[in-house]
């Protein structure tokens, strides 16, 4: 009720630059780079040709990985929004982006990396939940909180692929029984250390699929990609939410 009154009185802008037309403004679409085929067939990683799996592809405990844009410009400016500003509407924007650059494979439940409790209450928003329940509805498919995260690891802070399983290892709990297919939701997919190790504790609780889903993918030194960014952003639906004005990602 509050989005749509809010809503009213603050028209939604440009997802990438907050300035232009929701939920990506011509120049921003523009610049924004989907991922699509060819591609890691495994991962969904930018290929040449496409090949069943690659040196980018995420743990085993994962079946697949997609994401649907590169993380850098418009899509990163996105992220920031979602998860710094709360911008909700932003979910069901990337969720939309999701469920057109894959068809999500069949599954029971949707769920999340969740983040942890002390990082949720300073930021008072889980991105990767916003993103998880809009997809959830767009596949009509249940969202569950599966996972808990009792401690604040922070795999970035590690350098390597390596380093930053070990750091990964252990980080995440089932909340309860899993269902035996999930999609695993998270806002951006790097190494996937992170979407590994909350793989392995799903399967840990009786998973036996688990499909990662991210909004984007970030690809460090691999510069311009071919295949990438040739297709123009999908015409997506909006739905009630609520932004702020002033919110300015960083
Ligand atoms: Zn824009
Ligand atoms: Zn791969």
């Amino acid at each position: 009720m509050w989005g749509r009154a809010l809503d009213a009185v603050y028209p939604r802008g440009c997802a990438g630059c907050g300035a232009g037309a929701w939920p990506f403004c011509s120049s921003c679409a523009q610049a924004l780079r989907p991922l699509a085929p060819p591609w890691c067939e495994r991962c969904g990683s930018p290929s040449i040709l496409a090949v069943p799996a690659c040196r980018d592809c995420p743990p085993s405990s994962l079946d697949s990985a997609r994401a649907a844009f590169v993380y850098d410009g418009p899509a990163r400016r996105a992220v920031h929004r979602l998860k710094f500003s709360g911008w909700r509407d932003v979910a069901t924007a990337m969720a939309d982006a999701i469920a057109a650059v894959t068809t999500p494979a069949a599954a029971d439940v949707v769920t999340w990396v969740p983040l942890a409790r002390g990082r949720r209450a300073e930021r008072g928003y889980d991105q990767a939940r916003a993103l998880a329940v809009a997809l959830a509805h767009r596949l009509d498919l249940p969202a569950a909180r599966l996972l808990r995260r009792p401690v604040a690891t922070d795999p970035q802070a590690r350098r390597s692929g390596a380093e930053r399983r070990t750091a990964m290892r252990g980080a995440f709990r089932a909340v309860h029984d899993v269902p035996a297919r999930v999609l695993l939701v998270d806002d951006v997919l790097t190494t996937g250390a992170t979407l590994g190790a909350a793989a392995e504790a799903l399967r840990g609780a009786g998973a036996r699929e688990v499909h990662a889903l991210a909004a984007a993918r970030s690809l460090p030194g691999r510069g311009p990609l071919r295949g990438a960014g040739r297709s123009a952003y999908p015409r997506v639906g909006s739905g009630p939410g609520l932004w702020l004005p002033g919110d300015v990602p960083r």
